[in-house]
């Protein structure tokens, strides 16, 4: 276990920055999750706390110690790859002992740390078997169990899930949330999938372009967005957004309904944003928009409805069980009193 320090990180190819001066200080213990859309530049600043990349400015310490000269083998990090990356000519337990053997351990030890790896993973049974004879899943465990036998100070992830597909995605989710809970390691983990950033991260730094946008606990960022970069990013359902114009006490929505507000900074709103799973079916008098249905999907414990309103804008909504809405009826959707957000001119949160 050791706290990790980025102070003034930068990134150049050539010319070109992509990581434009991080600072981020992650606790010993805590699982930080960095997330952000393509090109954000996450897996570049995971790999510069591996010292897989070089940094261009600033300092990363590891334990206390500053790295930056330290080569990625004595940084006490151990690093999991969307691509498994095993050793195809080699068994289960072989991949799992390598990097223990090259280091000279004695093999009594070896042998101790592969096996209790293999206790945690559940993959006892499979130690003799080669790569190319386990599914995915079952792969990408052994290269976690990689990582563990190397008992690492921090460990680090890179769409570790990406190429399962999305039940083993889940399960696999959930038993590298145990393994946190067990081993009590650092863990720093890179996804685009803000479904594993909410649920896995005690912590979610949302990226943009190579600059930090929020830091946050998942249900900070949740409900305390403080843009609309990190509103439109987190939580599965997208936050819908509106422009309205300020009147007195009220806001002018699209289709010209005033919706009252109590906010101490409306005058300053400029855009409003809303959830599916906030938002309800009104009758007509009650109704802050309106307008026609054009798709609904059924999942059976919900559904979500999108409704086209008059200036063409689609506004999702979330409704419980199986509403019997048909195509093409007008739909009348209430604004709930809490849970509208609002945001200025510059797409900052009004708070
Ligand atoms: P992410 O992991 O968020 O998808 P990356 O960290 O891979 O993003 O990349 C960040 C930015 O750096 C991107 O614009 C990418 O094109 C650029 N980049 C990454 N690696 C290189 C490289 N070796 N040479 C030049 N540009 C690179």
């Amino acid at each position: 276990m050791a706290d990790v320090s980025l102070r003034g990180i930068r990134k150049s190819y050539g010319n070109l920055e992509v990581v434009h001066g991080v600072d981020l200080d992650i606790k010993s213990g805590e699982f930080v999750v960095f997330v952000g859309p393509s090109g954000c530049g996450k897996s570049t600043l995971l790999r510069m706390i591996a010292g897989l990349e070089p940094i261009s400015g600033g300092e990363i310490s590891i334990d206390g110690k500053l790295v930056n000269d330290v080569p990625s083998p004595q940084r006490g990090i151990a690093m999991v790859f969307q691509s498994y990356a095993l050793y195809p000519h080699m068994s289960v337990y072989e991949n799992m002992a390598f990097g223990l053997k090259l280091a000279k351990t004695p093999k009594p030890e070896v042998d101790q740390r592969v096996r209790e790896a293999a206790r945690i993973l559940q993959i006892e049974d499979y130690l003799d078997r080669m790569p190319k004879a386990l599914s995915g899943g079952q792969r990408q465990r052994v290269a976690i169990g990689r990582a563990i036998v190397r008992d690492p100070k921090v460990f680090l992830f890179d769409e570790p899930l990406s190429n399962l597909d999305a039940s083993l995605r889940a399960q696999t989710r959930i038993e590298i949330a145990k393994l946190h809970d067990t081993l009590d390691a650092t863990m720093i983990y890179v996804t685009h999938d803000q479904v594993e950033a909410m649920t896995l991260a005690d912590r979610i730094v949302v990226l943009n372009a190579g600059t930090i946008e929020q830091v946050g606990s998942p249900l900070e960022l949740y409900t305390h967005p403080v843009n609309t970069f990190v509103a439109g990013f987190i939580a599965s359902q997208r936050m819908k957004f509106l422009a309205v114009t300020p009147q007195g006490d009220n806001l002018l929505l699209p289709g010209n309904r005033l919706l009252a507000s109590s906010h101490p900074k409306r005058a300053l709103a400029h855009t409003i944003g809303i959830r599916p799973e906030h938002l309800h079916l009104a009758t007509p008098e009650q109704a802050d928009l309106s307008g026609t249905l054009s798709v609904i999907e059924q999942f059976g414990e919900y559904a979500l409805a999108y409704v086209e309103l008059p200036t063409g804008e689609l506004v999702t909504i979330k409704l419980d069980g199986a509403p019997q809405l048909k195509l093409h009826d007008t739909i009348n959707i209430g604004l709930p009193a809490q849970g509208v957000h609002l945001f200025d001119e510059a797409g900052r949160a009004l708070r």
